[in-house]
């Protein structure tokens, strides 16, 4: 891609309106542009981290045995009625009406649309368990957006569903999410710690949130530091293996504030391993059994010929939320330098030239490494304008590749001038480069 013909907006300075780096470089570069309070437009570049992350979290749902669907934005308000939801769920919910005076809503999630669609047509506990996932827009009318796509009123959310036929088998259901989430946070090049949390509107007994630590986050987090140094390696989707990890972070002392108990902690984890501070919710996963099922009559079948109410988890994941929630653990506010996780980068690598407005020579070897690059799987963006080398490699820090070449006068043959940002330049060949930047891409 050619920056002249990109619709990459670029502004001279930070935006004033924006309060935290996340917001502040999503504007400056162009990634979001706001169309109304709470209501953002996706530019390209934006839209290209935010799909790829998308990819990361639908491979690693599908590894687990979920299966996508996609359900509406907009719902009618009579299944909202039925979980008695529609009255519960307050003023977050847009309420609308159509032409016949049918009461519909955009929605805020999915419980009960999901839970419609399974007793409509599953009835034996042979079907279970079954786990769908949905990623689509969600409306919640948030009484103050703030932080640009952090806390928005429309997002994109990807949100799973588990069905099972008694509590122990909807536990196995949840703790395969809670690998799931281990593993494509990991993905994503963050970690992001499950934490226990409270139910909130959506209800039930067992959850986590996972929580990356961001100075700038609004959660506040109380936790045993020991937990940073756990992972989900070596663990598969059998029953044991996934008791014995979420058994692993348990152990540790780890809550958001509405579940923070001083005594507790203070009891739980000595000093020197405490540590408060705040963080970003990218995640949040539920057990809630009947809470749905029962009011909408999802029953199925069991092997004794009686009848039971199917139990139920759900599963979030702020899609859009961690395009900014990775900006916030990754730029460099000071240096104004963002390094993308090479798995969600906009542009894998960025060619830098150093033009000379009477010799095209520079530009057309730019343009055949770039063909190159490409015809081997890696994203590139040539920076082809007529400006100063220190303007256009301020520009492309902002961009954010992962990696740099610069091309000048002096580059002969194969040999190029290669940077890893934040590291050390280089002098290699194309043919390296490539070899690395595979490398790089397949391990992540
Ligand atoms: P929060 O506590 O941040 O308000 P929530 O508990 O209401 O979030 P869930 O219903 O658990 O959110 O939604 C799942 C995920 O969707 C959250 O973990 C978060 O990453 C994302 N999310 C929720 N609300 C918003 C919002 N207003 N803007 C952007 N992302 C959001
Ligand atoms: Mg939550």
């Amino acid at each position: 891609m050619l920056i002249s013909k990109s619709f990459i907006p670029i502004l001279k300075n930070n935006p004033s309106e924006a309060k935290i780096k996340s917001h502040q470089l999503m504007l400056r570069v162009g990634m979001i542009k706001q169309s109304s309070a709470g209501i953002y437009s996706w530019l390209p570049l934006g839209f290209k981290v935010m799909k790829k992350i998308e990819k990361i979290v639908r491979e690693e749902q599908n590894k687990i045995g979920a299966q996508e669907i996609l359900m509406p934005t907009i719902q009618s308000s009579e299944i909202w009625k039925e979980s008695g939801r529609y009255e519960d769920y307050g003023e977050e919910m847009l309420r609308i009406k159509d032409r016949q005076d049918r009461e519909m809503l955009y929605g805020p999630t999915n419980e009960e649309l999901v839970t419609d669609i399974f007793r409509s047509s599953l009835k034996s506990y042979k079907s279970l368990p079954q786990l769908l996932y949905h990623i689509q827009w969600k409306f919640r009318d948030e009484i103050r957006p703030r932080f640009g796509i952090m806390r928005c009123r429309e997002f994109f959310m990807k949100d799973a569903y588990s069905f099972d036929i008694n509590d122990e088998e909807a536990f196995f259901s949840y703790n395969k999410f809670f690998l799931s989430y281990l593993k494509t946070f990991k993905r994503l090049n963050l970690t992001a710690i499950p934490m226990a949390a409270d139910t909130g509107p959506i209800g039930g007994n067992l959850s986590h949130e996972f929580i990356i630590l961001a100075e700038t986050g609004e959660s506040k987090i109380f936790t045993d530091k020991r937990v940073f140094d756990l992972n989900s390696d070596g663990t598969n989707l059998e029953k044991k293996s996934l008791e014995d990890l979420r058994k692993k972070y348990e152990q540790f002392y780890s809550v958001t504030d509405e579940k923070f108990n001083k005594e507790e902690f203070e009891k739980q984890v000595s000093e020197q391993n405490r540590l408060i501070t705040k963080g970003i919710e990218v995640g949040h996963i539920f057990y809630f059994g009947d809470k749905y099922s029962k009011p909408m009559g999802a029953s199925v079948d069991l092997p004794g010929g009686k009848k039971d109410f199917v139990k139920m988890g759900s599963y979030g994941i702020g899609v859009s939320r961690l395009v900014g929630a990775i900006i916030e653990a990754k730029y460099d506010e000071k240096n104004e330098v963002m390094k993308w996780p090479i798995s969600v980068a906009p542009y894998d690598i960025a060619i830098i030239p150093m033009m000379n407005k009477n010799d095209n020579s520079i530009l057309d070897k730019s343009n055949k490494i770039s063909l190159e690059l490409e015809n081997n799987g890696i994203e590139t963006i040539i920076d082809d304008t007529d400006e100063n080398l220190s303007s256009k490699i301020k520009k492309m820090n902002l961009i954010g590749a992962p990696y740099q070449i610069i091309i000048g006068k002096k580059t002969e043959g194969e040999i190029l001038e290669f940077q890893e940002v934040g590291k050390e330049p280089q002098k290699i060949s194309l043919k390296e480069i490539i070899k690395i930047l595979k490398e790089q891409k397949v391990k992540n």
